[in-house]
């Protein structure tokens, strides 16, 4: 089975309705028996306060100053979405222990990349991406975000950490700053296609393998897909699929543990949670479906 990182408690009211999705993901896994459900707890406010400013880790727990408590811009700030916040991040480190053991694994979970040290942004509040590098000092945490917007926060973090790699693949420039330990490709929303995007993602896992990544976060993005208000207009479902293959494929050829997240998408939620969905019946078919393993 599929080892799967979720909390009722990754649910919190706010403005929007982001983080529903998680919700609706979650009850649709649970339908079948391919996957494992794992709970966590609440993070350590220390582990977040050793990754981010404490200042800003400080105002989010408490909700003061609110200016400061509502940069990520989900307001109001309530003890809901605290503990959301809270959860999902306790999720990021059990998923991450849970791959390393067992090769592959998941969290149900969004809200990480544009997070930088001093604040978060555009409804990342922390970055989970960097927080695993900030609690696994000894690996090498390579990121490859799929995300339809550029990971700029987490791009930040690898120059705060060392044993951080962001590769962000996206369509819609939001400032990606390029580092030492941070590249990006963009494929054009209307002239890019799938080609070159399939050649961005051999990139990356030619890059995991050349700096010895001891692990793989994978940013399942669907803001990219063509219904999606951000979406690229030749992006389809069906090419998202193919791209699911490939990625758990090259995963899997490479030997080096995958774990995986949500990340962005806006369209409607029914179909939304379909391609959410699809991502995880992917990642099952290529690592514990027999009939696959033949091909
Ligand atoms: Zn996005």
């Amino acid at each position: 089975m599929l080892n799967v990182c979720f909390s009722p408690r990754y649910f919190a009211q706010t403005h929007t309705n982001s983080m529903e999705k998680l919700i609706a993901v979650a009850e649709q896994l649970q339908q079948v028996n391919d996957y494992k459900f794992h709970e966590p707890e609440l993070i350590d406010s220390g582990i977040l306060k050793a990754l981010h400013s404490p200042k800003y880790v400080d105002a989010f727990l408490t909700g003061q100053p609110k200016k400061l408590a509502t940069f990520s811009g989900f307001k109001p700030w309530n003890e809901q979405l605290r503990d959301a916040v809270l959860c999902i991040h306790a999720g990021q480190l059990l998923a991450t222990e849970l791959a390393f053991q067992h090769g592959i694994s998941a969290n149900i979970a969004q809200g990480f990349h544009h997070a930088s040290y001093e604040y978060g942004g555009s409804f990342c509040t922390f970055n989970g991406l960097a927080l695993i590098a900030q609690n696994y000092p000894n690996k090498r945490i390579f990121v490859l975000d799929c995300d339809q917007h550029g990971g700029d926060g987490t791009a930040e973090f690898t120059r705060r950490l060392d044993n951080l790699y962001n590769f962000s693949i996206y369509g819609l420039a939001f400032g990606y700053p390029t580092y030492e330990r941070a590249e990006s490709r963009h494929v054009h929303t209307k002239h890019g296609g799938f080609a070159q995007y399939n050649m961005a993602l051999h990139e990356a896992f030619q890059r995991a393998s050349e700096w010895q990544a001891d692990i793989i976060i994978y940013q399942a993005g669907m803001d990219c897909h063509q219904a999606d208000p951000y979406g690229s207009a030749w992006f389809s479902t069906e090419l998202i699929q193919k791209r699911e293959e490939i990625v758990f494929n090259l995963a899997k050829k490479s030997g080096i543990p995958i774990m995986f997240v949500l990340a962005g998408g806006y369209q409607n939620l029914e179909d939304l949670v379909k391609l959410h969905v699809q991502t995880f019946q992917t990642a099952y078919d290529v690592y514990y479906n027999k009939k696959d393993e033949k091909k």
